[in-house]
């Protein structure tokens, strides 16, 4: 464990686990029975292009206990749009990136929330719902991002540039929003960079998302030198080849990828933002520039687009199966826990955020 997730630790805060307060339940049958099949039967329309039929008694048994159980314990489990499309499609109750996420899951009576994501999504999910128990089915789902930087390191970046506001990106842990003045996401950055009226400011730790966002203000950008492991693979060169080979295409950009990347797409923005675009403007032919799963994801809403998929897979999101989901609600594991008074912190700069425009 990182020192970014040194502020998780999985011991709830009433001195007792979540196995000793909800219990451990016996781990279901996982066999392919006609009632798994009727009931899951459903579900397998909307993973059809991704699962061949023949794979399906394989998967379903764990779709149909996950579903079951899920009733069973109160609990809700949110996906974020680089999921796989089993995981999405099957067993997810809410989907979204990972601000919508946590914000939709303050609306649900759910007691406990099952995290299909980063661990440092799980942490902003905690932030926004203190009261109710967070899970992640793998502890170790990381990010290279959210890991580029501690809360010590921002503390130095405020001792170095005193007066200059520091807005930190979503995707980091706790312990870094509680350092920051105000959290931005890839749709709002420009705008919260701009609130302080300031000449300078910090945007970190995504040193390309703070290049994107100062192409597009006259407001003097410092940044970090953190990347997303997955954005930063994609090249220029790459998409000027697909674009080359069929000009009809249409590039879809995510901000973390380099600003010569971007510059080339016909639209740029946050995973909501990239969805929005496709299910609006229904180009025929689209290359999402961002992780794998999320065009495997929406094709099933969008049968008239055709993906073009350059496939960059993010290791961390990728640790999360439906084994792993299947254990957490049966063993209660593992839970997300942020220290109240630092949790108060970071939730000041994400309220900050949300409230901007009140
Ligand atoms: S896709 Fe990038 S930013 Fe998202 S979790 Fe993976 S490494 Fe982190």
């Amino acid at each position: 464990m990182t020192t970014n997730a040194a502020a998780i630790r999985a011991v709830s805060h009433a001195g007792k686990s979540a196995a000793e307060r909800f219990g451990v339940v016996d781990m279901p049958s996982l066999d392919f029975t006609p009632e798994v099949a009727r009931e899951t039967e459903h579900l397998y329309e909307r993973v059809s292009h991704h699962i061949p039929r023949i794979e399906w008694p394989v998967y379903a048994p764990y779709v149909a206990a996950i579903n079951r159980l899920k009733k069973q314990r109160n609990a809700v489990i949110l996906a974020h749009n680089y999921q796989t499309p089993d995981i999405f499609h099957c067993v997810a109750d809410i989907v979204g990136d990972s601000l919508q996420l946590a914000r939709e899951a303050t609306k649900v009576d759910a007691e406990i929330i099952v995290q299909c994501g980063v661990h440092f999504m799980a942490e902003t999910s905690k932030l926004l719902n203190p009261h109710k128990t967070v899970l992640i089915p793998d502890m170790k789902a990381g990010c290279s991002l959210a890991e580029s930087i501690t809360g010590a390191d921002v503390r130095l970046l405020r001792e170095t540039y005193p007066g200059v506001p520091i807005v930190t990106y979503v995707n980091t842990s706790a312990d870094v929003k509680a350092e920051s003045d105000i959290c931005c996401t890839s749709a709002n950055a420009v705008e919260v960079v701009e609130s302080f009226g300031t000449d300078r400011v910090l945007c970190i730790p995504d040193e390309f998302l703070a290049q994107n966002v100062a192409a597009q203000t006259h407001v003097k950008i410092l940044t970090w030198k953190g990347h997303c492991e997955v954005h930063e693979r994609f090249t220029a060169k790459e998409l000027v080849a697909y674009r080359e080979a069929d000009p009809s295409i249409q590039i879809i950009a995510h901000p973390e990828c380099p600003p010569e990347v971007v510059a080339i797409a016909d639209f740029a923005g946050s995973t909501s933002g990239m969805i929005d675009y496709v299910k609006k403007n229904r180009p025929p032919k689209v290359l999402l520039v961002t992780e794998c799963s999320m065009a495997s994801n929406i094709e099933a809403d969008v049968p008239d687009v055709e993906f073009l998929k350059p496939c960059n897979l993010c290791p961390h999101m990728k640790r999360i199966t439906l084994p792993k989901i299947l254990e957490s609600l049966v063993f209660m594991r593992e839970e997300i826990h942020v220290d109240p008074a630092l949790a108060a912190r970071a939730r000041m700069a994400v309220e900050r955020m949300v409230n901007l425009k009140n």
